[in-house]
């Protein structure tokens, strides 16, 4: 075969499972957004001329770049968008690190950063989170990496790491430093990273339409960062990154931050009522700032009740690695599907105790 060793040899990313999806599933693994986008996109949706299609999309995403940079008040030269930001965590391997590099990041965290950095045979040193996962931000610089991937709040813990940390990390450490803040939008909003954007060349922060703006399907995501960052990453990316309807679509989606920020209160008053009632329930939980909860079952172990609750079609996200095996990871639903899940998670309580 043609395929080269490094490829060959690779553990490819594991998204979790897809099932079909009749009117029972209840599918709370992927941090997948359970309220439909802005009506503005169902309307666009619908009166979209498909002869447009004919037409390449704008290569560079400006008037997306311009609305989003006017957003955070940020010159537009800042911005810069990908399909996913999964694509520009690729471009910035492409950009930034040599072979054999290395980057360091928190255990655990975003494994793609890991599965990435090995297609670009960059080396990936994890530094374990303390004990109660909060991620230390010192033994990530003593690597002495050339760079720091940071998820604000984290993957899989929801955790979040105060804007003063980050900020003094960038102050001791001269290496790229990659805050990935997928979840932020349901984490206060001063604690985005993105106020440090022009005050400091070597930050990047990611930011996705995929999880806040419920927006999986057509693959947007941006980086806000220097200029010459920018311009470098405008060399890498395929010549048309983003598709004219992504762009359209992201643009109408962005434009409506009233329903943004509707749909935000509804799923962190969910959070917090899921948190309190899982805890009720003899779960240890992680304070999270995210869309979803990572919890410890004091009785009974976190496989049992996956699988007693995917037998039933929720499905929720088990990791099997360390510090992780034992725990579960539970994106934050409707209140109507979090009440199914708390009666599975009761009925499991009960005949446990019976048996
Ligand atoms: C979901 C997620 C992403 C992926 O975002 P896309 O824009 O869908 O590619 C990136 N980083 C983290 C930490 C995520 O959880």
């Amino acid at each position: 075969m043609y395929i080269k060793q490094s490829i060959e040899q690779l553990a490819p990313y594991v998204p979790g499972i897809q099932p079909q999806m009749d009117g029972r599933v209840i599918k709370i693994n992927a941090n997948e957004n359970p309220y439909p986008p802005s009506s503005q996109v169902q309307e666009l949706l619908g009166g979209f001329d498909y002869a447009q299609l004919r037409y390449y999309p704008d290569a560079t995403s400006q008037r997306l770049r311009q609305l989003i940079a006017a957003h955070y008040q940020l010159p537009s030269e800042h911005l810069f968008c990908g399909n996913g930001s999964d694509e520009i965590i690729s471009y910035l391997f492409q950009v930034c690190f040599e072979e054999q590099d290395t980057i360091a990041t928190p255990y655990p965290t975003y494994t793609l950063y890991k599965t990435i950095a090995d297609i670009h045979r960059v080396h990936t040193e994890y530094v374990p989170t303390r004990d109660d996962f909060t991620i230390d931000t010192e033994a990530l610089v003593q690597t002495g990496a050339k760079g720091i991937f940071i998820a604000n709040p984290n993957a899989q813990t929801g955790l979040m790491l105060p804007l003063a940390e980050i900020e003094e990390l960038l102050q001791r450490y001269d290496g790229l430093v990659v805050i990935d803040e997928a979840y932020m939008d349901f984490a206060p909003a001063s604690a985005s990273a993105i106020a440090l954007v022009g005050k400091y060349p070597h930050l990047v922060v990611l930011r996705t339409f995929s999880k806040s703006y419920s927006l999986c399907g057509i693959r947007v995501g941006y980086s806000l960062a220097d200029p010459a960052l920018v311009h470098a990453l405008d060399k890498c990316r395929d010549s048309y990154n983003v598709s004219l309807l992504s762009q359209l679509l992201a643009e109408a989606a962005f434009k409506d931050q009233t329903y943004l920020q509707r749909t935000i209160q509804w799923i962190v008053a969910t959070r917090d009522r899921v948190a309190a009632a899982l805890t009720e329930l003899g779960f240890e939980v992680l304070p999270s700032e995210a869309n979803f909860v990572l919890c410890k079952p004091v009785h009974g172990s976190a496989i049992d009740i996956y699988d007693y609750l995917k037998a039933r079609q929720v499905y929720v996200r088990h990791f099997d690695a360390p510090r992780l095996s034992d725990k579960l990871r539970i994106t934050i639903g409707t209140d109507a599907e979090m009440d199914v899940l708390l009666k599975y998670l009761h009925e499991f309580a009960e005949v446990r105790s019976t048996s």
